[in-house]
Parts: structure tokens; sequence; C-alpha cells
């Protein structure tokens, strides 16, 4: 894996919104939602962008699928550049890479049958000619996320929420994507429900290759389904690694905080909780230095002045804090 070019490519990748006011209606001020964030995934893989409501991981999703316009950085998809094409351009690429939103009710057209959301896809990229065919594919991918076929033949207020989902997925696949976003994907499903499509999604990825970009508040579901997890704060990432590592010996005490609050299986297992004070700053004026400073309980002078650089502090390990831990649970300044 390591030779070949990953399927995603993100680098450097920023959306600003301008802001703005006065008598001339000039910018005024600008929300840094994303601002320079980097990383890729291989195919097959699944990469989970996480951290709390606002940090800008579903603006990295929406300016991948250029559902929004990236103010600045690169996207390369199988190595060809994709932030920067024109439209008309992007739509056969549009093909390779889907979504899955949140809310399925809202994404599903509700005078629609099911059989015609999940034909519009296959039409619209050519996959399937004729009722025969298309009546044969729609069956098809609902059995793949496990749906009877003769459910093809309902609307979407017939279904409970994970079957919407289990469409929203099918509607995903129809275009034979290698690469599905799943933006929030199942925080708006019942703990049981939610477990099912996770299952269902990893399933999925092992029977086609998919490669998935899992964004989530919720770290202890991507603990099921991720290869690795890339953690933002306020726009950026402040550490990536794989799973393991990140469950095991996290670095940024960001990273921390949130495992700190992931349940654990085992009631005799005690995790001692970090409790985060204060609030999210502003994305519109970030702290100075490193942006988590207003919260950090182990914020020091340099942090408020020079903010970290996102460096390895292991194999395949990057965290964007001054500090380094040592044996015997101490934090130590990294020199400069
Ligand atoms: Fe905390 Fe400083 Fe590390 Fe930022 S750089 S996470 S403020 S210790």
């Amino acid at each position: 894996m390591s030779n070949m070019r990953p399927l995603l490519e993100v680098a450097g990748l920023k959306k600003h919104f301008p802001i703005y006011g006065g008598m001339f209606g000039t910018e005024t001020a600008r929300v840094y939602a994303v601002d320079g964030v980097s990383f890729d995934i291989a195919k097959g893989e699944t990469l989970s962008l996480v951290g709390e409501s606002g940090c800008g991981k579903s603006t990295v999703g929406k300016a991948i699928l250029r559902l929004i316009e990236p103010t600045g950085g690169e996207v390369y998809l199988d190595g060809q550049r994709i932030d920067n094409i024109p439209l008309v351009r992007l739509r056969p690429l549009r093909q390779r890479i889907q979504v899955v939103f949140q809310d399925p009710f809202s994404s599903l057209n509700p005078r629609m049958r099911v059989r015609d959301i999940l034909a519009e896809p296959l039409i619209n990229f050519g996959l399937a000619h004729g009722r025969a065919e298309i009546d044969d594919r729609v069956a098809k991918l609902m059995d793949t996320v496990r749906l009877p076929r003769d459910a093809m033949r309902r609307f979407p207020h017939e279904f409970s929420g994970g079957q919407r989902q289990r469409i929203g997925i099918a509607r995903a696949l129809a275009p034979g994507a290698d690469l599905i976003i799943c933006d929030e994907a199942v925080s708006a499903l019942d703990v049981s429900v939610k477990a099912q499509i996770v299952n269902l999604l990893s399933d999925l990825q092992d029977e086609l290759g998919l490669a998935l970009l899992f964004i989530s508040h919720d770290l202890a579901i991507v603990e099921h389904l991720t290869h690795r997890v890339a953690v933002m704060y306020l726009g950026k990432i402040v550490e990536l690694t794989d799973r393991r590592t990140l469950f095991a010996k996290s670095h940024h005490p960001y990273t921390r905080a949130l495992l700190s609050a992931v349940p654990v299986p085992d009631p005799d297992a005690v995790r001692s909780r970090v409790i985060l004070t204060g609030d999210v700053p502003s994305p519109i004026n970030p702290p100075s230095g490193c942006s988590f400073h207003t919260r950090c309980p182990f914020a020091y002078d340099r942090c408020r002045i020079e903010e970290p650089e996102l460096r390895t502090v292991g194999e395949g390990h990057q965290s964007a804090c001054h500090l380094d831990h040592v044996p015997g649970g101490q934090v130590v300044p990294v020199p400069r």
C-alpha cells in the first residue's frame, strides 16, 4: 500500500467564509472554518474525522465534494486534481465520490418511490438502460443494503430512520463509488440502529473495497469502524494516527479529553474524565498560538504565542502540541 498513490489526497485545504458589513458592504471579518487541513485515504481505508460541533469537519467533506468551493489547498482523486477543475468536468468524477448525510429523510425525495430514487443515479451516469435492467440493478442494491426487494415500491416515509439510512447508502453505492463521505451518517439514529448501520458499512467496505471518510463527533462509534482517525479542533487537525494508537496512546490534550468521555464497556474499568473548561472559541477570531490554549489544562506561555506544528510523535502518528509525554505520566516541553 505504501508505494501506491492514495485514493484521496487533501493538502492544505482551507475554507474561509467572509463576513461583509459596514456602509459599503466590505469584508469586515472571516470565519476560518477549515484552515489548512491535510490527510489522505487509501483505497479500501476508513479515515474518521472527529471533533466537536463547529470544528469544521463537515465543511471539509463539503469542500472535497465541491458542494462549497474551497478557499485554498488541493484535493486529488486517484492523482487527478479535483478542487480547481470546472464543475462540468467534475461530473464524471462525482460518480466515484458519493455522500451519505445525517438526515436521510430530508435527503430523500418524499414523493419518489425507493425504486426511482435508486434508479436516478443509474440513469444519470448511464449505468443501466431500460426498465428491466434498471429494476434488476435496483433489486441488487436493495440486497446489498439488506432491505427486502419488494420495499423498492414504497415511499421514504414508510421506512424507519435506520432503513432510510440504508436507502441513502444504496443511493451512494448506485453509481459505483469507491469513496463514500459519511457526514454524521449515524448521529441521528438510536444506539442499536447506529450499531447496525456501522456494521453494514464495515461489511460493505470488506465486500466492495470501499474507502470511507467517516465524519463524526462520536469517538465511541468510530472505534468500531475506522482504520485511522484525524481529530479536528477549530478548523485544523490536531492529531492523526491509527485507531489502536489513538485509543491506547493518544498524544494531544484535546484528544485525551474527548477520549475520557467515551464510555468504557467494562463496568469495573475506571477512566478519569477530563472536563474541558470554557467554550470552543469563535472561528472568526481564533486564539493566538495554539488555538486550544484557552481550554488546555497544560497550557503554558509558549502556547499563547507559538502555533504548534503537526509533528511526528510516533510511527504514523502526528500531533500538534508543544508537549511530549514521558514515562511516569509526566509531560515535558519539546525543545524549540
Ligand atoms: Fe495545550 Fe500547549 Fe499543547 Fe496546545 S500546545 S495542546 S495549549 S500544551
